[in-house]
Formats: structure tokens, C-alpha cells, sequence
């Protein structure tokens, strides 16, 4: 599905974070709303999923979602992958993870789901039984990733999977995440790590002080150092 996000704002209490936000990312597209720290990518994030304070649309296919609250947004198709991974129970295992996320979809469904899940991200099935807690950072990251993706959304908000990661992992992380695109999912991917960036986007919005300062396509991104420094005020 579409989902298109026009004159979009966020505050936390009389604080605005965000404004005049628009976007549009269409099924299977990947946009990254790039901005170095502080810059509201969190902010934008978590009012798409309802969980901050917003004015503006958003719609799905047409469909208002704004005034529908965060439980209703994600039963119509919205996924949050928060950042810091937060969308896991540390002391549950990995398979106890993905059954929470997998209860969501009716029962009949889940088995095939869960296969489907395993196939994206098989190094979830070799740690089956591990306290997810107990995973490395890339992996604990596939799992939040696997959760979201459990009930089918149409759309996935994934904040910052980077953070706190080792450089190693990220082109196996990078990879994980491309292999999502057979799936039609409109993803928005918040990130700082422009080289990571530029290996998944297809568009991408940069965001400072909560708003869009410049848009552009993914051939823009090539020179990461250039674009880190023009786009997020980084040397
Ligand atoms: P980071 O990479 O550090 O997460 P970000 O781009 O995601 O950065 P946000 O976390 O959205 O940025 O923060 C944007 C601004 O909103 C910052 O100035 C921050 O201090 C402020 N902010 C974040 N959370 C709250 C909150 N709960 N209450 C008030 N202000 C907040």
C-alpha cells in the first residue's frame, strides 16, 4: 500500500519536533529519512505510529490513519521497529519473541508465517532457544525486525537499526533488510549512517531541526562523505 504523509507535524506537549513533514513511499519503495542526532527522525517515526502527539494526514491507499490511535494504526498495517530494539522481551527467548508477534495473525496463519520469518532471517533459527538478551546486537536486530514483520504490515517504520552496532555487521544487516523488497512493503528507514543508507534507499528526505531540508533519489547518497556533511552537518 501507498502511504502518503502530507503537511505532517509532532510535538511532545507544547514542543514541536516536527513540521510541514510530506512524503509519499510506495509499495516495495524504500525512503530514508536521513538526520544526524536530535534532528526528530525518532519524533517523525513515532507519530506515524501514533505513539507521538501529531497533526497533518497520513493515509494508507487513500485510507486516514491520523486520527485512528497507535493499536488501530498497526492493525490497519503499520509496523514500528523502535530504535534501540525496544520492541523485545530481553529475558524471553527468540522463538517466545516471535510468538508474540506472531499471535496477532490469525491462528491458521502462524506456522507459514513463521517459516516465512525463519527463511528472511535463518540465524533466528539456529538461536531458537536463546534468551534474546543474550544475542549479539545484529541479531537482536533481525529479531525486532522479524516481530514487526510477523502480523504482514503494509508499512515499516524501522528506526535506526545501526545504532550500537559494530561496523562488521552491517552489510549482513544491510542484506537482511534487502531481502525484504520481494515483500511490497513501503519501508522508511530513519538513519544517520549514510553509507548504510545508501546501500538500501530509493529515495531518501533529510531532516534538521524536524524539518525536510532536501529530498532527492539514492545517486545522491553515492558519496557518503560528501552527502553525510551536506546533509546531517557531519565532517
Ligand atoms: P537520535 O538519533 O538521537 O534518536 P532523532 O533524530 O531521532 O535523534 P529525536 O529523538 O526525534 O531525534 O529528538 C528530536 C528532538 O526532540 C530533540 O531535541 C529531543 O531532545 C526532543 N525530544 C525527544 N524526545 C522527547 C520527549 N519525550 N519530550 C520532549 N522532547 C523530546
Amino acid at each position: 500500500m501507498t502511504l502518503e504523509v502530507t503537511d505532517f507535524s509532532a510535538r511532545y506537549g507544547r514542543i514541536e519536533v516536527c513540521r510541514g513533514i510530506g512524503f509519499t513511499v510506495a509499495p516495495g519503495e524504500f525512503l530514508v529519512v536521513l538526520g544526524a542526532n536530535g534532528a526528530g527522525k525518532s519524533t517523525l517515526l513515532g507519530a506515524l505510529a501514533g505513539l507521538v502527539t501529531s497533526t497533518g494526514e497520513i493515509t494508507l491507499d487513500g485510507t486516514r490513519l491520523d486520527a485512528a490511535p497507535a493499536r488501530r494504526r498497526a492493525g490497519m498495517g503499520v509496523a514500528l521497529v523502535p530504535e534501540g530494539r525496544r520492541n523485545l522481551f530481553a529475558p524471553l527467548t527468540v522463538d517466545e519473541n516471535l510468538q508474540l508477534g506472531l499471535r496477532l495473525l490469525p491462528a491458521g496463519e502462524r506456522e507459514a508465517m513463521r517459516a516465512e520469518l525463519l527463511g528472511l532471517f535463518p540465524i533466528l533459527a539456529e538461536r531458537g532457544r536463546q534468551a534474546a538478551g543474550m544475542l549479539s546486537g545484529g541479531e537482536q536486530q533481525m529479531l525486532a525486525l522479524a516481530v514487526a514483520l510477523a502480523r504482514r504490515p503494509a508499512v515499516l517504520l524501522l528506526d535506526e537499526p545501526t545504532q550500537g552496532l559494530a561496523p562488521i555487521v552491517l552489510d549482513e544487516l544491510a542484506a537482511a533488510i534487502r531481502r525484504l523488497r520481494p515483500l511490497g512493503l513501503a519501508l522508511v528507514l530513519a538513519e544517520q549512517n549514510v553509507r548504510f543508507a545508501a546501500g538500501l534507499a530509493d529515495r531518501y528526505v533529510a531532516l534538521r531541526g524536524g524539518e525536510i531540508v532536501q529530498a532527492g533519489g539514492a545517486d545522491e547518497l553515492r558519496d557518503h562523505r560528501f552527502a553525510a556533511a551536506s546533509l546531517l552537518g557531519a565532517a
